[in-house]
């Protein structure tokens, strides 16, 4: 595992306080059992608890410990995939009605915060950056995909529009958005967990799966405790290991990597981000960044297949921030750190049954701060018995990803591969 994943991140040393939740100790019934204490899992949590259902959740380490502990903080519209790969599957009307879920997904991000008074930081504002020249056409023809599909909220920005707002020349232009935008990730995550235990869920911290039967009468085995339950949900994304073999093809673990500088200061931080907005390119392999509450310049991207990681995190990712904004080559990188991210091979969502009693969804690739919360909530419909939205999303098929030895090595090529395409693009 690399270190970076352990490594200590802005966000745990800026966390909401947050109680710890015992191990699973000894035999106990549910009517769901849920694996993964990230967005997916606790979003169903939270829906089931509050439905009166009793719930189980199973975290192998603490609360938010994967993805949804460590990402970008970026709240991003649409799938990663983007709608034409889900119209060529599913049809012009469902892929509409798949964007209108994942439209969904950022409301109901915002009504838990406002409802549950989740102290995260949220702001409203997106840019996707473009780094190579004339090619504003290709981001006119992502607004009008979105005008057509009812998100209007959109805006062209020139290359002089936006060098007023982002203190770099490094961009093209961009595509604004006002209805995506950023937040704490990991205080969000403590919140949902915070909420769903109020509404009476019961959540095991240090308490890895490590035995899931999907029979009909399924139960959860962990190495001191079991938990017996009607349903179970999945909820264990890049972090999933090969806990349910059927699950393991379905998605590739890749890391991602993330600096915090120390605080700018108000000033400065207004002269690289104007408005506070969040920015991502529009490469394959995305740099993404974003001022924090308390000024620092959060700075994301790389991608790697291998676990070999640098020994300096900081130093290696330095270089593509000052890139960017070489006014920051005197600041210091206070947080290092990186996190695995599911991808699927079409980058489209992946979720289904197991069997009668077992569901799972996972594979937001790269974009399920907003996603995995209305994955969460279908999930939890369908257990209650109204699966039709569910059904929709788990109708998209997936090709595995190759086991065996070869896996690593393919990806890593084709990595190689997206990254002299965005060189040469
Ligand atoms: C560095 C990074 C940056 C990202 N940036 C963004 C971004 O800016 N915007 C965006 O939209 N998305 C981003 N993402 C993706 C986003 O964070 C994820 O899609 C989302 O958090 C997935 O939530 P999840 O609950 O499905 O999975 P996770 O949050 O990964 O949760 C899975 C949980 O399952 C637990 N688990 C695993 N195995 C077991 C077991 N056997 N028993 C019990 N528990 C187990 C893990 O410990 C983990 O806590 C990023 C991801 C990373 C890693």
């Amino acid at each position: 595992m690399p270190k970076s994943i352990t490594a200590p991140s802005y966000y745990q040393a800026t966390a909401t306080p947050f109680p710890a939740h015992p191990p699973l100790m000894g035999d106990v019934s549910a009517d769901v059992c849920i694996v993964g204490a990230g967005y997916t899992g606790l979003s169903a949590a939270l829906e089931l608890a509050e439905a009166g259902h009793r719930v189980v959740v199973l975290e192998a380490e603490t609360v938010g410990h994967g993805a949804s502990g460590r990402n970008g903080g970026q709240i991003c519209t649409g799938f990663s995939s983007g709608q034409e790969k889900i119209e060529a599957q599913l049809g012009r009307e469902d892929a509409r009605r798949c964007f209108a879920l994942a439209e969904e997904s950022k409301r109901l991000l915002v009504e838990r915060v406002d409802r549950h008074q989740i102290d995260c930081n949220l702001r409203w504002g997106y840019l996707h950056a473009l780094p190579k020249p004339n090619r504003l056409d290709g981001l006119r023809e992502w607004k009008e995909e979105w005008d057509e599909l009812g998100y209007t909220d959109t805006q062209i920005l020139s290359k002089a529009e936006l060098e007023e707002k982002l203190g770099t020349s490094a961009y093209h232009g961009a595509l604004r958005e006002g209805g995506a935008g950023h937040f704490h990730p990991l205080n969000y995550c403590l919140g949902l967990a915070r909420a769903a235990a109020a509404a009476g869920a019961s959540i095991h911290e240090h308490s890895p799966a490590i035995e899931v039967n999907t029979s009909s009468q399924p139960f959860v085995r962990t190495a001191k405790g079991k938990v017996k339950a009607k349903f179970v949900i999945i909820a264990c994304n890049a972090y999933l290991g090969r806990l349910v073999p059927k699950l393991y093809g379905k998605v590739m673990p890749v890391t991602s990597y993330i600096i915090a500088t120390e605080p700018l200061g108000e000033n400065r931080a207004r002269a690289l981000i104007r408005d506070g907005e969040a920015v991502a390119d529009t490469n394959f392999i995305v740099d993404y960044f974003r001022i924090t509450s308390d000024t620092r310049m959060l700075f994301g991207g790389r991608a790697s297949y291998t676990t070999l990681e640098p020994a300096d995190l900081g130093a290696y990712m330095r270089p593509r921030m000052t890139k960017i904004f070489p006014q920051l080559s005197d600041a210091r990188i206070d947080y290092a750190w990186g996190g695995f991210i599911a991808i699927t091979y079409n980058r489209i969502p992946d979720c289904g049954r197991l069997s009668a009693t077992t569901y799972y969804a996972h594979g937001y690739s790269g974009q399920g701060v907003a996603l995995a919360g209305i994955y969460g909530k279908l999930m939890a419909e369908a257990v209650r018995g109204t699966a039709e939205r569910f059904d929709l999303l788990s109708r998209v098929r997936h090709m595995p990803f190759p086991g065996g030895p070869i896996r690593v090595p393919m990806l890593a090529a084709a990595m190689l591969f997206y990254r002299l395409k965005d060189a040469l693009n």
